[in-house]
């Protein structure tokens, strides 16, 4: 006979590694998570780690509150510092409609009592005077925003899923979902088939590859962002916050003595993660062009990564209308971070309680895509 287990769980990354914990914490019974490579290997080891609060849904809002909860107390109920720098994002806008965009934002933001604020180029020239202004139109601000270490926040959820008992396989592929009579019965790997009733596809990139295996076509795209960091530079004494030229998609913020740059966003989905030279140049170009201090900066390395990227650059999440134990985890859209720690709460109340009561994920239901129930932003979604 092959194993059994209550929930399977596939992905190693951060989403995988917080809904093992939040199950685990529940006692559903045997929890086995299956990893194809090593834990975190995959988009979770490139990712930049950073949290916000500043999105312009209300959706996005509420991950990122119930999140930064979680990364508040990380220390205490991980026992691992997660790193977590509160330097602040700066959004700056260059046109009348990413003024008002942001205007927009900041309002539905406050609704929130999130501390971020508008500031008018001279404001932002007087903190950030090392920023080249003359087509600065204004910004927002939110000295709570920063980023935390996604390794760091990664080994803390494997130790605490450890404690509540969770098993986990690396190296070991899913190669099939098994499906009898509208449900879910397990999965099939290179070691036999483990059965379990439900099975969760916390595939980051290779969401829809996942859902094949169960004959679900989930609109998952991997698209790969490229992102370079400088030797060591010094460019002020003052705190930097991750600063976004919003109108060029480029960001930077401080990595240890040097400064990380992003690179372009690929225009097309593909698994390649290597990095390329023009892509470097782009960087280098958009960090002089509001930066002119770091025409003296070199950088030192880079590397790419996948972002999985849904049509409306929203999650996911919940069960499979006409597929029963198939749960999706999917689609962070470049947020997947951050919003970790309440996406494995919810996972968890779907799986035990049959529905998400912390936030109302009905929205980010899979089926939002057939009916034509995509979410809508005022403006293409920034990603980190
Ligand atoms: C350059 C870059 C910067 C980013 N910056 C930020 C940021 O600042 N803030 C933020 O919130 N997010 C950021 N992100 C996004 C973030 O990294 C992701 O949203 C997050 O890591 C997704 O986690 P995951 O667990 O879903 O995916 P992953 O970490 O990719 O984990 C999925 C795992 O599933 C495994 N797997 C796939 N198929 C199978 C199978 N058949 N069987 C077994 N295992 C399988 C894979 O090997 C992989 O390890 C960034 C991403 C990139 C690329």
């Amino acid at each position: 006979m092959g194993q059994v287990a209550d929930v399977v769980i596939i992905g190693g990354g951060i989403i995988g590694l917080s809904i093992a914990y939040h199950l685990g914490l529940r006692k559903p019974g045997k929890i086995l998570l299956l990893e194809k490579g090593q834990l975190g290997e995959g988009s979770t080891s490139r990712c930049v780690g950073g949290i916000r609060t500043q999105f312009s849904t209300e959706i996005n809002i509420l991950f990122s509150l119930e999140s930064v909860k979680v990364f508040d107390r990380f220390e205490e109920e991980f026992g691992v510092d997660p790193e977590f720098r509160k330097i602040g994002y700066l959004f700056l806008a260059a046109t009348e409609s990413e003024v008002e965009v942001f205007k927009e934002n900041i309002e539905l933001q406050k609704r929130f009592h999130i501390p971020v604020q508008y500031l008018t180029p001279d404001e932002i020239g007087e903190q950030w005077p090392y920023l080249k202004m003359d087509d600065i139109l204004g910004g927002t601000f939110c000295p709570s925003d920063g980023y935390a270490g996604p390794n760091e926040v990664l080994s803390g959820f494997v130790r605490g899923a450890k404690r509540v008992g969770v098993t986990f396989n690396e190296g070991e592929e899913v190669r099939d979902i098994l499906v009898e009579g509208g449900r879910v019965t397990g999965v099939r790997t290179d070691g036999g088939e483990i059965s379990s009733p439900v099975v969760v596809n916390a595939g980051g990139p290779y969401a829809s590859f996942v859902g094949e295996l169960a004959g679900i076509k989930i609109p998952v795209k991997p698209l790969r962002r490229q992102v370079f960091v400088t030797a060591p530079f010094h460019l002020t004494e003052r705190s930097v916050p991750l600063t976004i030229d919003f109108h060029r998609g480029w960001y930077f913020r401080r990595e240890v003595d040097g400064f990380l740059l992003s690179g372009p966003l690929d225009r097309e989905p593909g698994l390649n993660t290597s990095i390329d030279y023009e892509a470097m140049v782009e960087a280098s170009e958009n960090a002089t062009y509001r930066v002119p201090a770091f025409e003296n900066a070199r950088i030192a390395r880079g590397w790419a990564g996948l972002y999985e990227i849904s049509p409306d650059n929203h999650a996911i999440l919940g069960k499979v209308p006409g597929l029963e134990g198939l749960i999706l985890a999917n689609g962070f859209s470049g947020h997947g971070f951050q919003h970790s720690p309440a996406v494995g709460r919810v996972i968890s109340e779907v799986i035990v309680d049959g529905e998400a009561t912390t936030i109302n994920i009905s929205s980010l239901s899979i089926e939002r895509f057939e009916k034509g129930e995509l979410i809508r932003e005022p403006m293409t979604a920034f990603k980190e």
